[in-house]
């Protein structure tokens, strides 16, 4: 097969291709990447950009990786797929072992599924049938935080924020749910009890109706990168517990180890009713995301009048992406994961303190590998993107923020690149 030029791929690109939030009328060009390989995305034209974003929090060991490679080509040899009704495969059965014996105790029943918006709609049905079969169907709400975000399909977009998540556009198609002000306890300053006030009142007037709480623990990450008290989801799991509402933490982004915990939830000591996974699941590898609930939620659904769980999609629990996920799972423990975040972590507070001064930046914020500038003003993302690529450097900002969340095995050096960059390009805004 004759190898398709730069312009060849740039044409088609533009002429055929959606990106992800894009306008096919106004098409921003892409950067066209050849390989990439450790922290290094490499352009056709040979340059190399130290990639700041892990492709949106997956990439956590970096590209390439030989040991995730060999996962991949060990299974392959095997069988890249089967499907999953009525059949079964050791990675399947090692991945679900390994994530039941990771996250909290009671969380034990594992449906696989294929992206994190998937893994969102999965969960949402498990509250909506869990009630169902206990006899309260009117319990079909859902209580979500403003500011939150937890995918583009149509059950996750319900509960992202209605203004970000764009709901006008969307009208009656969009389940009406209940929304609470975003948690105003930041991570690092003394807990206001004032600030689960709203929440306190939602539960109060909507409990009743409410089939569960569904946040992003700690980080809300694609719908503002906030980052709020581990006493905020102390108080929504005891909230969830006194009325009688199952909670759903969406540790698609946070989840692997991106805050410094392996999983968020754990900076509160709380146990979900259900826990959505993704992302970094396969270290980036494919996609492939997870759904864990408690035996109480599968038993609740079971004896319910279905008898079973209303979801199955055709590439569920696929053999290739399992098995990189263990290999990625093996890997990151392993590894001194937890001093690499540390490390990161102070590399980024001190790297980024600079902009902190001034006038464009409303505010720096830093937790694990996440590193936060907010503007005050929206930025031009293409004119940035141009100027950090100019640099050697790959980020998407996106509103006012312009964040890095490295993979975790960044040298110290090549991050000193990256907010050295970050601090230059937004010096000039
Ligand atoms: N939940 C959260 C918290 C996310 O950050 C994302 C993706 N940014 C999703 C859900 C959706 O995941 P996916 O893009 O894999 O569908």
């Amino acid at each position: 097969m004759k190898p398709l030029t730069t312009s060849q791929i740039q044409s088609i690109d533009r002429l055929h291709i959606w990106h992800p939030y894009s306008s096919m009328n106004h098409s921003v060009p892409s950067y066209y990447i050849k390989s990439a390989s450790g922290v290094r995305l490499k352009l056709a034209d040979g340059r190399e950009l130290i990639d700041g974003m892990s492709s949106w929090w997956c990439a956590i060991h970096g590209y390439n990786h030989p040991t995730l490679n060999a996962a991949i080509s060990v299974q392959m040899e095997k069988m890249a797929h089967i499907m999953f009704g009525g059949l079964t495969h050791e990675p399947a059965a090692r991945l679900a072992k390994t994530l039941v014996d990771l996250t909290p105790n009671a969380l034990d029943k594992v449906f696989f599924s294929d992206s994190g918006s998937v893994s969102v709609e999965v969960a949402i049905k498990m509250a909506l049938q869990y009630w169902q079969s206990s006899g309260r169907p009117e319990k079909s709400k859902f209580l979500a935080l403003q500011n939150g975000y937890h995918g583009d399909t149509f059950a996750a977009m319900s509960v992202c924020d209605p203004d970000t998540g764009m709901h006008h556009l969307f009208g009656d198609v969009l389940a009406k749910q209940i929304f609470t002000e975003s948690p105003r306890c930041q991570f690092d300053k003394p807990f206001d009890p004032a600030s689960i006030l709203d929440l306190e009142t939602k539960f109060y007037m909507h409990a009743s109706e409410l089939a569960a709480v569904i946040l992003e623990p700690i980080v809300q990450g694609a719908g503002g990168m906030r980052f709020y008290s581990p006493e905020y989801l102390s108080a929504a799991r005891l909230l969830c517990d006194r009325y009688d509402v199952l909670l759903i933490a969406d540790e698609i982004a946070t989840g692997f180890g991106r805050t410094g915990k392996l999983f968020a939830s754990e900076w509160a000591n709380i146990s979900p009713d259900i826990l959505c996974l993704g992302k970094a699941l396969t270290g980036g590898y494919m996609t492939l995301a997870a759904t864990l609930c408690s035996e109480k939620v599968s038993d609740g659904i079971c004896q319910g009048e279905a008898g079973i769980f209303m979801h199955g999609p055709t590439f569920m629990a696929n053999p290739l992406a399992c098995s990189v996920a263990i290999a990625s799972i093996e890997l990151l423990l392993e590894s001194s994961w937890q001093g690499q975040i540390i490390s990161i972590e102070k590399q980024l507070r001190a790297g980024l303190a600079p902009c902190a001064e001034l006038s464009s930046v409303a505010d720096v914020r830093v937790l694990g590998a996440i590193g936060v500038v907010e503007m005050k003003k929206p930025v031009n993302i293409a004119v940035i993107q141009r100027e950090l690529v100019e640099v050697g450097v790959w980020l998407r900002p996106f509103g006012k923020l312009i964040y890095v969340m490295p993979p975790y095995i960044m040298s110290p050096e090549d991050l000193t690149q990256l907010t050295t960059a970050m601090v230059k390009v937004i010096g000039k805004l």
